[in-house]
């Protein structure tokens, strides 16, 4: 029985300590490299006496870097959150006061910016750390590990401005990638392309599914996404044959025409999505291109663990037919409950995805209100304590019984792959010195954050401001002034008559 996620780095470093286990653009690390830095991470801070529980942040630029000081984390019998280093610090603080870490690993150079944050913690530069081999003290403090303890805390959007952070266990990544490996059949054969910020749960399969099975993972340089044929190159010159990307990604590629250009036939095998809706449109392209390449469509919020259902492409669909996001994944149960919380069985029917199984967060870390909000009884069971979680998203089956994404509850929306709560950006604009009023909508036709105040501003102005409080991703992409703004009948402000704007 599996009680961490540290004995597939312990058989992977054993059985091929030689092979090519992480790539970025600076260095190569194999199994054996990645395990020993690993633990060299872990001594430093066993030798602090930090831990064990405890969250540790890394502050690190995407890198290997990052995956390994993930895994030192790891064995140190500590839980990580990675901080990104381009957010800006208003929310850096809001992170840090919710986590309290008292230790980071960073660089020395990043180290200087951190000190700017509300942070009083100590240090551990990751240039000091030296290779070393398992220690008793290492030993034990992975003995001590079960799989109910925390791996990781990820920081997502929340609707009053601050983020949550969602807490997931060994076991729930355990179980996740024993289905992904299983079902994609995933071996040391393979070679992953990640494109997912660590910071976000899509890479959760790209860390996981490669350090179990001995594959490589190729952390594709950012600037690529943006240069389709260079891309491509990149994954035929690397011989990337595995991809797991937000759809966002895989459309900049067949929008331009890319796949033309480069012909990864003999490539690409299996092109994986999650994380937002992925136009047939855009997918019928890849599939011409890439016809025995397996397709993949994932479902799921961070909360469940990256991924809860999936629908693996097996016919033609037309343009404009949604594409299934199929059936919940082995160990894991989905509930489509209606207003009433009635379970939904029948074709057509709307209802709220819920989901059941060892994937569950352990709610949000120090956030008792939200998790009671959103991890709930199963209203199906009054029994016995079960929790589901309360997706927020609205889906339907088709009458394959295949279930069909159809919209959100709220005001979450999904921008270029990345999830913002709408109510985070109107906090940070509510901040700002003379608008009273404000309100911000997604506008789906031209992809963009559309913002609604009460006072004369230009959206430089204002998107100059929002930087130093929300990611870049969260800004406007449209202001419009509105000095007479529309108000509902509940003295709330109109957003339907204020969608008719848009
Ligand atoms: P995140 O926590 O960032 O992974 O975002 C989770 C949310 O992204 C879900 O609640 C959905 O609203 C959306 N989402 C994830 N995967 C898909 C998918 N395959 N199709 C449509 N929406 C998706």
């Amino acid at each position: 029985m599996q009680s961490n996620v540290l004995e597939w780095l312990e058989y992977t470093a054993k059985y091929m300590p030689e092979k090519t286990a992480l790539v970025d653009e600076q260095e190569l690390l194999t199994f054996r490299e990645y395990h020993d830095k690993s633990i060299g991470i872990a001594e430093e801070i066993l030798r602090s006496g930090y831990g064990p529980k405890k969250p540790v942040v890394v502050y690190i630029e995407k890198s290997v870097k990052v995956l390994v000081s993930f895994m030192g984390i790891a064995y140190s019998g500590n839980f990580y959150s990675p901080i990104d280093t381009e957010m800006p610090a208003t929310r850096v603080n809001k992170i840090l006061e919710v986590l309290k870490p008292e230790l980071v690993i960073t660089t020395k150079v990043l180290a200087d910016e951190f000190k700017a944050f509300a942070y009083q913690g100590r240090f551990l530069f990751y240039e000091e750390i030296e290779e070393r081999e398992e220690s008793e003290k290492v030993q034990n403090a992975v003995d001590s590990i079960i799989d109910t303890d925390l791996l990781y805390v990820l920081f997502t959007s929340g609707s009053t401005g601050v983020p949550k952070g969602v807490c997931i266990t060994h076991g729930s990544v355990i179980d996740y990638i024993d289905w992904v490996t299983k079902t994609f059949e995933i071996t040391e054969k393979d070679v992953l392309g990640n494109q997912a910020p660590f910071y976000f749960d899509n890479s959760i399969l790209d860390i996981y599914s490669t350090m179990k099975t001995g594959a490589a993972l190729y952390i594709i340089p950012q600037k690529l996404f943006s240069q389709p044929v260079p891309l491509l190159e990149y994954l035929k010159e690397h011989g990337v044959n595995t991809i797991f990307w937000v759809p966002s990604a895989l459309i900049v590629v067949s929008k331009l025409r890319a796949l033309k250009n480069v012909d990864t036939k003999g490539i690409l095998r299996r092109v994986l999505f999650c994380g937002e809706v992925m136009p047939n449109k855009q997918l019928n392209i890849w599939r011409k291109f890439l016809p025995d390449a397996v397709f993949a469509n994932l479902y799921g919020p961070t909360e469940i663990t990256d991924a809860c259902t999936c629908y693996i492409v097996d016919r033609a669909f037309g343009d404009e037919e949604p594409l299934p996001i199929g059936f919940p994944m082995r160990n894991t149960d989905i509930m489509v409950l209606d207003d009433e919380d009635h379970l939904v069985t029948e074709p057509e029917i709307v209802g709220e995805l819920c989901v059941r199984g060892t994937g569950l967060a352990r709610g949000y870390y120090r956030n008792p209100e939200k998790t009671q909000a959103a991890f709930v009884q199963n209203p199906l069971n009054d029994a016995y304590e079960e929790k589901i979680y309360r997706t927020g998203d609205l889906v339907k089956y088709n009458e394959r019984h295949e279930l069909i994404y159809l919209s959100r509850k709220d005001f979450q929306i999904k921008h270029m792959g990345h999830r913002i709560e709408l109510g985070e950006i109107e906090t940070a604009v509510s901040s700002l010195p003379g608008i009273s009023l404000c309100c911000c909508l997604y506008d789906e036709r031209h992809s963009r954050i559309v913002l609604f105040i009460d006072q004369e501003r230009k959206k430089d102005e204002i998107n100059g401001q929002l930087k130093t409080m929300i990611p870049e991703y969260m800004l406007p992409g449209k202001v419009i002034v509105k000095e007479e703004m529309p108000i509902n009948a509940n003295g709330k402000i109109d957003r339907v008559r204020l969608k008719e704007l848009l």
